[in-house]
């Protein structure tokens, strides 16, 4: 066969008219057909990936779950517990066979109730990193009823589609954290004075969303336009998980318990309650005396509370965690082979002004940044292969204006 006559075996263009012709035994494959075929496995692929989801997802049960978790969060004990029931039975519901008993399971969306900063968010990233499912971490802050300035309610799975990288299998089977959920809180008790958009109408919104239903949603995001085309998304096996300070509840909590104590029994009296940690005792009813809705409530079945950050919770976070802060110091210092240790004295230290300053879990690396941005900036490319850090150097690198510094920022 002359050079000239050579063809694409699957598509029959001459070698002319390709960029490339690849030889086979008995064939010849061109560039476009190559490019064409490699499509078509990715597409595959991706298929596949979503069949495994629903084979991986069985597999982990509640005490896996609860052993996943304490690998990344420490202490919590009674949310990782909650956490990982509600999670398993959620995908339970997801994987269910059809069957005609008339038994359908309930969504088991979750509401978490505890400060900023006590880990909401890290539960809901070790949940979705476990399971291995997209998801969306929105700001209900943000939010505004249709037709306000804001985003719309639907901008939600827009992230949550970005997150599963537009694939809409993936992003069903997602999770969506919505955090700062009190925010959104009913703004007076009397709701005829002015229209509360940002308050009960996003509440009022979200109902539908939380409950399970097909909606349009821009796949850019933004506000919901005429000519732009939606991607149609079901929500009954999204997991929506809710957080927020819902900073005076306590007041509401306390109030509660104290007209039982006068009304029922003593049992539940000033001596026998945790004063330093109401939250606890939180029930649904506290959360409508806050300020959400009934039908909201109603639709976050699974209500859990993080506990206050205390001095031992704060050092194990430090260095415990498979990803703790520390161990992510010594693996960057020693990728210039440089050995990183810090002692005990030190590492109380730091605890102790996060304490001090009120900074919480999250200025723990904040603070950690300060004490050892010199070091990081001279040592690597120096002769010097050792970093022990002392209380006496972390005091030194950290004056009192660079954590008024810190507190400022967090
Ligand atoms: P929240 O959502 O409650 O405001 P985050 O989940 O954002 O809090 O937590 C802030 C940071 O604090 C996280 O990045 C995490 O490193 C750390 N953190 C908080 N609580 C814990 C915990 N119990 N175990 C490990 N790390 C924690």
């Amino acid at each position: 066969m002359a050079k000239e006559e050579l063809e694409c075996s699957f598509c029959g263009r001459k070698k002319p008219e390709t960029s490339l012709l690849i030889a086979g035994l008995d064939a010849h494959i061109c560039d476009r057909c190559i490019e064409q075929a490699h499509g078509i496995v990715i597409e595959e692929s991706k298929q596949n990936d979503n069949s495994d989801l629903s084979a991986e997802l069985i597999l982990r049960k509640p005490q896996q779950i609860k052993a996943f978790l304490d690998e990344y969060i420490i202490g919590q004990e009674f949310t990782k517990k909650v956490m990982s029931v509600a999670v398993y039975n959620h995908y339970k519901r997801l994987l269910q066979p059809p069957s005609n008993d008339n038994i359908d399971i309930q969504k088991s969306n979750i509401i978490i109730v505890g400060q900023t900063g006590t880990g909401k968010t890290l539960m809901a990233k070790t949940i979705a990193r476990m399971l291995n499912v997209p998801l969306a971490i929105v700001d209900a802050t943000v939010l505004t009823e249709a037709g306000y300035v804001g985003e719309d309610v639907e901008s939600i799975l827009t992230r949550l589609l970005q997150a599963a990288d537009y694939s809409l299998e993936k992003a069903q089977k997602g999770i969506v954290f919505i955090d700062e959920i009190d925010k959104i809180a009913r703004k007076s008790d009397n709701p005829s004075i002015t229209r509360d958009v940002s308050g009960e109408g996003v509440q009022q919104a979200l109902l539908k969303l939380l409950e399970g239903t097909i909606v349009n949603v821009p796949p850019k995001g933004g506000r919901k336009h005429p000519d732009q085309k939606f991607i149609e998304v079901n929500t009954e096996n999204i997991l929506f998980i809710a957080g927020g300070a819902f900073d005076g509840v306590e007041r509401i909590i306390s109030k509660r318990l104290n007209m039982q104590a006068v009304g029922y029994s003593a049992s539940m009296s000033d001596d026998t309650l945790d004063q330093d940690n109401l939250l606890q005792y939180i029930i649904p009813r506290d959360l409508k005396d806050f300020g959400l809705i009934p039908e909201i409530i109603g639709r976050l079945p699974v209500l859990t509370h993080m506990n206050p950050l205390d001095e031992n919770t704060l050092r194990a976070i430090l260095t415990e965690p498979k990803n703790a802060i520390i161990k992510q110091y010594v693996k960057l210092f020693s990728m210039d082979e440089i050995e990183f240790s810090i002692t005990d004295g030190a590492l109380e230290f730091i605890v102790e002004k996060a304490i001090e300053y009120k900074l919480g879990a999250r200025g723990l690396r904040s603070l950690c940044e300060e004490i050892l941005t010199d070091a990081m900036f001279e040592l690597p490319g120096s002769d010097v292969k050792k970093l022990n850090v002392t209380k006496a150097y972390a005091q030194e690198r950290l004056t009192k204006t660079t954590i008024k510094k810190l507190k400022a920022v967090s």
